[in-house]
C-alpha cells in the first residue's frame, strides 16, 4: 500500500468525523498520539510503540485529508531521495 492509498483509506474511513473535528482537534489527538509514542518508545515496549506508530500516521492522514494536502506528495517532493537541508544522500548535516 502506498502513502496515497493509506491517506485514501483514512478518507473512507474518516473524513466525516474528521472534518466535523475541525484541524484543531484532529491536531491536538494526532500531538496525543506522539506522546503515546514517546511513553512506548520510553518503556521500551515494542508491541506498543508499533501501535502508536500506527495511530501516529492514522492521525496525521486524518489531519492532511481535511487541511487539503496530498501527504504522499508533499513527502516526496520534500525528500526526494535526498536531504532536503544538505542536499546529500546520507544527510551529512551536523547535530
Ligand atoms: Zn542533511
Amino acid at each position: 500500500m502506498q502513502i496515497s492509498e493509506f491517506q485514501e483509506m483514512m478518507r473512507r474511513l474518516y473524513f466525516q468525523r474528521d472534518s466535523e473535528r475541525g484541524t484543531k482537534g484532529t491536531y491536538d489527538w494526532l500531538v496525543d498520539e506522539i506522546g503515546e509514542l514517546r511513553e512506548a518508545l520510553e518503556a521500551g515496549d515494542k508491541e506498543a510503540a508499533e501501535k502508536e506508530f500506527a495511530d501516529a500516521i492514522a492521525w496525521l492522514a486524518s489531519l492532511a485529508n481535511i487541511t487539503g494536502i496530498d501527504l504522499e506528495k508533499a513527502a516526496v517532493n520534500k525528500y526526494n531521495e535526498k536531504c532536503p537541508k544538505c542536499g546529500h544522500s546520507p544527510c551529512k548535516c551536523s547535530f
